[in-house]
């Protein structure tokens, strides 16, 4: 494969992968730095991903990724009027799961085939939805600059003109793709700077002509070999300005069409239509350098030219795929029919060369793929829309459909999803999802619970601190306070003290004078006690000013309180919301626990189904399975043998009595192929009564069922047959006579022979019912019943498949009876004929059915120890030691765990290999 990077091939080729091989694209220059985040990779889970190509811009990175695959939608059209009434009594050919984004085929009454895609439109999606997700990222990337393709492909009236081109004047929700994508371009460029046209088009039978203008009707393709752009330079070209004028344009386009087709005796089916739409965008140089500076000199700014970004939209509305006849039986030569529907082979040709990353794309083949070369792959993007119809009666139609898109999805996605109904491993599955999120909630649980409990500490602690602070505060202050008080008395105290002395010293001194004048004696005294008052008033000041601090001491302490206090009540409120938060989480525990009641009680009752088919399944030999799946059952209650046109079908036992078995059985050997159809059903359906088991046999009717498989070639009575097969072998005389009979040669012969997974399904389930008598082993093996049973695994389908390892596992289970008894040594014969190998590469199988019996078969053969040596040569060890911890049963594991530790062979290699089995 080429990987040269820059040639055209590797632009135009897909695929993640591949990206870093990718050249820039030619409009990179006008990248904004910033898209490169903004439009980063989409999921394929995000709807919007589809026909992004996996992000518009990323690819301006050269190697950040592109993952420029076709994104492929399916759309399925709503039943119509017809297929109401013609249809009503059969079910749809496809079911859609949206969600899952899957589409399952019905194959028939019991088989489907499973497909994803990038997404999957139901009847219901709307016309905007559906524009959403396939069309709007690549009319987002055309506004940016590249190129982007939409095309609808499909069977004729499945809805692509509908889906693309409807233009939605009667009830705008109808608005089909092109007109809203129009209406987006519109609503984005400015029409001062940037400019729109519009070609349209019609190609058939490879000639190229113009919707616009009918005349001009051999339009050449021309293709820039430098840059690769195709263009059409003979096309009409209109400047988009308004909605109204598109609209116009489009009505235009399809009066021209119609027209077109009356004159050409064409139908326009059988045409492809296509819209160009060409966005021409100036950037502001301003836009132009910050895209493009990315550290640029300042110098070099302002002499950008201003950046022009070119994005061309191409939707086109392909030819019905129908494949066309021949002959030509619509009026056209051979060659006429060819050429009709080149171009749509050839894209198909090129899609699955793009998808397939081959180093050589076939565009040149026809004038479609020319037209698409620079609109498809590269940096450009590609939105298919399939769109396929409901009826029953189009299922190789819609079958076709699908797997063009299938192919035009990436290789990789291209996985065929086998599914089967295994409802165990389903409810198991959801059962461990249960757990793992009854676990997770108990989790949290405590987290929350904890948590409280730490917040509710902290806040008490908080409280008390703060409480314990204040209270210091206050003590601290009441003491300072005292002590201030008991200073200032001490001192006044001390004065006054002064002061006494000092008077009666001076009263003293007084009277020691003797005829002093009083007045003026008195007058002196008083002046130091005028002193001593305003010493006293400045000292209360003092007094009631530090006071009023320790009142405003005090007031802050308060606030202070208040503060914490309302620290608490907040706390108190956290509490109570994860008080509450915890209650929620009690309920949705409880939800989750009536969940997992009702989950308990479905797992309960489709383990009842599933354990009551499989008793159906094994009781009858696989011949009468319950289930609508079966419709051999009811064909068996119809038997028309006698009187065909009989419209009131006797019951067969009824049937039994009126024309005996004998004349029945005698009917196995009639002439007439449908009478012996008919013949066997009933024998078969008698069969399935245990009552009437012994009297067909003693009336010939095993050996006329086994000479069926011997002298006829058909597949259903061989089918019958072996199903009847089965059920008369749940006995064990009949067993004996089977095998006397050449039973397992004529069972072989047929398992080699058949296709049908059903025939397959009841030989192996006879064979199986074989394998479980004990006296049959040796017989059984060496006329090949276990190389017929290991043989029928190339079916591949679950039903046989499980009837292969019940048989193995029967006839395990009688080897290693036997082995105990000491009847047998040596190998056991499973193992000499190869179905270990088998057993080991299924025993992980996630059907049910399939992996109990390999289960029980692998524990059976581990009894022997002549079988050991095999088994740890074959890694069957590491299936019984899986088994012995994981299985689901818990007799099987502890089986599996006895069986490992009482093998001598089994300890050593688990001792060797330092492998514990506690
Ligand atoms: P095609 O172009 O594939 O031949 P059309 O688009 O002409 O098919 O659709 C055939 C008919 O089915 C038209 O009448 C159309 O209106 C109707 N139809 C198609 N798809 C839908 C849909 N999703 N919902 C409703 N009607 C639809
Ligand atoms: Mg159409």
């Amino acid at each position: 494969m080429s990987t040269t990077s820059g040639t055209g091939a590797v632009n135009y080729r897909n695929g993640t992968h591949r990206s870093s091989l990718r050249t820039q694209p030619s409009t990179s220059s006008a990248h904004k730095p910033s898209s490169l985040k903004s439009k980063s990779l989409l999921r394929k889970s995000s709807p919007a991903a589809l026909g992004g190509a996996g992000g518009s811009k990323s690819g301006s990175g050269g190697d950040a990724g592109v993952p420029g695959r076709v994104r492929v939608a399916v759309r399925l059209r709503p039943r119509n009027g017809e297929e109401m009434i013609a249809d009503a009594d059969f079910a749809d050919c496809v079911e859609l799961q949206p969600e899952l984004k899957r589409l399952k085929l019905r194959k028939n009454n019991w088989d489907t085939d499973t497909f994803e895609f990038d997404e999957v439109l139901t009847e219901y999606a709307s016309q905007k939805r559906v524009y959403e997700v396939v069309a709007k990222p690549v009319v987002e990337g055309v506004l940016d600059g590249y190129n982007g393709t939409i095309m609808a492909y499909g069977q004729t009236g499945t809805g692509k003109t509908y889906t693309l081109g409807q233009l939605g004047e009667e009830d705008v929700a109808d608005r089909g793709i092109m007109v809203r994508a129009m209406e987006d371009i519109l609503a984005e460029v400015s029409l001062e700077t940037d400019s729109i046209s519009v070609s349209y088009l019609q190609l058939y039978m490879e000639t190229v002509q113009d919707l616009l203008d009918p005349s001009n009707d051999n339009i050449a393709i021309v293709e820039d070999p430098k840059s690769g752009d195709v263009s059409l330079p003979g096309a009409t070209l209109v400047e988009i300005r308004d909605q109204q004028s598109f609209l116009e344009l489009l009505q235009l386009g399809e009066d021209h069409r119609f027209a077109a087709n009356t004159k050409l005796n064409t139908e326009s089916s059988r045409s492809h239509a296509i819209l160009m739409v060409n966005v021409r965008r100036s950037l502001k140089p301003r836009d132009g350098l910050s895209s493009e500076s990315n550290g640029n000199s300042h110098m070099t700014k302002s002499l950008k030219p201003p950046v022009v970004r070119k994005g061309k939209l191409v939707v086109v509305d392909l030819a019905g795929s129908e494949r066309i006849n021949k002959s030509g039986s619509e009026g056209h030569t051979l060659e006429e029919a060819k050429s009709i529907n080149l171009s749509l082979s050839a894209l198909g040709k090129c899609i699955n060369a793009l998808a397939e990353n081959s180093s050589h794309v076939p565009f040149r083949d026809s004038k479609l793929t020319r037209l698409l070369r620079d609109s498809f792959g590269g940096t450009a993007r590609t939105s298919l829309v399939i769109t396929i119809g409901p009826s029953p009666r189009h299922r190789g139609e819609t079958t076709s459909t699908i797997m063009f898109g299938q192919r035009a999805m990436k290789v990789e996605n291209m996985v065929k999803l086998k599914e089967e109904f295994d409802y165990k491993s389903l409810s198991r599955r959801l059962e461990i999802q249960l757990d793992n999120l009854i676990e997770e909630n108990e989790r949290q649980q405590k987290a929350f619970v904890d948590e409280i409990e730490r917040i509710t500490v902290e806040a008490h602690n908080q409280i008390s601190e703060a409480e314990s602070r204040y209270a210091n505060a206050l003590e601290d202050e009441k003491q300072r306070y005292q002590n201030d008080y008991m200073e200032s008395i001490k001192k006044l105290e001390e004065n006054w003290s002064k002061n006494q002395k000092k008077l009666a010293a001076e009263r003293l001194a007084l009277g020691e004078k003797n005829g002093l004048d009083i007045t003026s004696n008195g007058n002196r005294s008083i002046a130091p006690a005028l002193e001593e008052v305003s010493e006293l008033k400045k000292l209360l000041q003092k007094e009631a000013q530090s006071k009023m601090a320790a009142e405003e001491e005090v007031n802050r302490l308060k606030q202070q309180l208040n503060e914490f206090k309302k620290v608490e009540v907040s706390g108190n409120s956290e509490i109570m919301r994860l008080h509450k938060m915890l209650e929620n989480e009690t309920q949705q525990k409880e939800k989750l626990e009536g969940e997992i009641a009702t989950l308990h009680s479905q797992l309960l009752q489709l383990s009842l189904t599933a354990d009551e088919t499989r008793r159906n399944l094994e009781q009858h030999g696989s011949e009468k399975t319950s289930g609508p799946r079966d419709s051999l059952m009811s064909q068996l209650r119809l038997p028309q043998i006698q009187d065909p046109g009989n419209a009131e079908k006797p019951p067969v036992a009824r049937l039994f009595e009126q024309v005996g078995l004998q004349k029945i059985l005698s009917l196995l050997e009639a002439e007439d192929a449908d009478v012996r159809i008919h013949a066997v059903k009933v024998v078969a359906n008698l069969a399935a009564e245990e009552a009437n088991q012994q009297q067909i046999v003693e009336a010939g009717g095993l050996t006329s069922l086994l000479m069926l498989l011997k002298n006829t070639e058909d597949e259903t009575i061989h089918r019958v047959a072996a199903g009847a097969i089965a059920n008369l072998a749940m006995n064990e005389t009949n067993q004996e006579l089977i095998m006397d009979q050449g039973g397992i040669g004529l069972l072989s012969s047929t398992a080699a022979n058949a296709e049908d997974p059903q025939t397959l399904r009841m030989v192996a389930g006879a064979i199986a019912n074989l394998c479980g008598n004990d006296k049959l082993q040796t017989k059984l093996r060496s006329e090949g019943g276990i190389a017929a049973l290991l043989g029928m695994v190339r079916c591949g389908h679950p039903d046989v498949l499980a009837q292969v390892a019940r048989g193995i596992a029967n006839f395990a289970k009688c080897e290693s009876r036997a082995s105990n008894q000491g009847t047998k040594r040596g190998k056991s014969l499973l193992i000499e004929d190869g179905a270990l190998s088998w057993i080991v590469q299924n025993a992980k199988t996630e059907t049910a059915a399939i992996r109990r019996h390999i289960e029980l078969a692998l524990c059976h053969l581990a009894q022997h120890e002549g079988n050991a040596k095999e088994m740890v040569k074959e890694g069957a060890i590491w299936e019984l030691v899986r088994i012995s911890r994981d299985c689901s049963r818990e007799d099987i594991r502890s089986l599996a765990h006895r069986t490992l530790t009482s093998s001598p062979t089994f300890l050593t290699e688990l001792r060797r290999l330092r492998v514990d089995i506690r």
